[in-house]
Order: C-alpha cells, then structure tokens, then sequence
C-alpha cells in the first residue's frame, strides 16, 4: 500500500498535470506551469515571506522526485496591495489564460479552438479522493468532458473545471443527453416560459428523464427547457 508522502502526492498530481496547465499548490502564493515530461516553469510568486520559504522547500520537493524548475522568468505579484477578492481575479485571470494555451496532445492545435458547445459530459465512475488536508472522502463521482480536435479528431478527456475555465461559463448553462439537449432557465425566462403556458420545460433531478442516465452535478436541480439535438436555437 502506497503512503502519502508529501513526494508521492506531488509525483501523481505532476504526472496528471495536462501539459502548460497550471499547478498552484494551496496557500504558498506560487504559481507553476507545466512546460515539459518533467519540467515546470515558476510563472508568478507572491512577494511575501511565505512564498520565498515555500519556494525553497519546493525547489527541494521537486528535486527528489527529478523534476526541473525553470524559475529565470517568474512574475512578483505585490499582494500586500491588493484586496483578496483582487487576488483572487488576478489568479482567475491567470489560469484563464493558461488554458488558452492548452494545446492538443497530437497536432498542437489550440483547445481553446475545439468546438467546446459540443463536449460530452462522461461520468467515469466512483472514486476515493484525497483532499489537500490528506483526509479521504469515500466513492466521490468521477466526471471528465470529452472534446474532440476539429484537425486530427483526438478526443481530449478533461476535469470539468478545466472545461470551465477554457470554455467559460455560459456553456454550463446547457447539457446534451442522448439526443436531447437541455438549457438551463434564468428566473424571468421561467416565469415567461410558465405564463406562456409552454409544456417542454423540466426541473433536473439525478438522472436524465428521457435516457434514465445519471447527470453531471451542475445541472441538477435547474429549470430548463428541452429540445431534439440540432433543433435548439
Ligand atoms: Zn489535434
């Protein structure tokens, strides 16, 4: 039985890491990007106490488990001036913009020019986790989107919050099942559509009415209208 050791859990988190995505281990103010099979690039770092230590410690990390850090370009981010929710867009702004850069793992062709309205949302089956305080939480659902490269039709499996972040959030606002697509309703769409007296409206619960098929989390519980694939807008 394998133990977690702070190299370990490193090792598998790297190994995952989909190429230029980012890595930003929880509360050390340090951004890196996987540039290479075994190297990471230090793109952003926090001026403050913390991020210099953490920087250290993880250049000593990364060492043993043979991973190169190319720290020549790192960008200082001077966050004693700035106010979390500032922090937090600033680091928002980061990984969107890493994610532009994700390329296919066969042509290079951009992710970010797939056709990202078609991904298809596959759920993988159950699975521990282990969470960043090293507790693990039983049977947690495993969901991957599956998008396909408009040159060399590679299909990419990806973490729906990748997804997010290369697709923006619009996209979660509507779910294909089967040969049905579903688009989530705002409020006032809901009162139109209810007042109209229209009959091809839905709430979601966890599985798909027409397929029978379990639904990816974040379109349980909306209101949304249905129609045949090919005939929605
Ligand atoms: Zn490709």
């Amino acid at each position: 039985m394998e133990t977690n050791t702070p190299e370990n859990v490193a090792q598998d988190i790297l190994n995952k890491l989909r190429m230029n995505a980012l890595w930003e281990p929880a509360g050390l103010g340090l951004s890196y990007m996987k540039v290479g099979e075994s190297q990471l690039k230090l793109i952003e770092q926090h001026n403050t106490p913390i991020a210099a230590q953490a920087k250290v410690r993880m250049q000593h990390l990364l060492d043993s488990i043979g991973w190169d850090i190319d720290d020549s370009e790192v960008s200082m981010i001077d966050v004693q001036n700035l106010t979390p929710q500032q922090q937090h867009m600033k680091e928002m702004q980061l990984r969107v913009e890493a994610a532009q850069k994700w390329p296919c793992p066969e042509c290079e062709t951009p992710l970010s020019a797939f056709p990202l309205e078609k991904g298809l949302w596959n759920f993988d089956g159950h699975q521990d986790m282990m969470l960043p305080d090293g507790e693990v939480e039983k049977d947690v659902e495993q969901w991957s989107v599956i998008i396909q490269c408009p040159v060399c039709d590679t299909q990419v499996p990806m973490e729906p919050y990748d997804y997010t972040l290369l697709a923006g959030d619009d996209l979660l606002m509507s779910y294909r099942s089967g040969n049905v697509n579903y688009t989530a309703l705002s409020r006032l769409q809901i009162i139109e559509m209810v007042d109209a007296g229209l009959g091809n409206v839905l709430v979601l619960g966890t599985f798909c009415p027409t397929t029978g098929l379990l639904l990816p989390p974040h379109v349980r519980g909306s209101v949304v209208i249905y129609a045949p694939v090919g005939e929605e807008e």
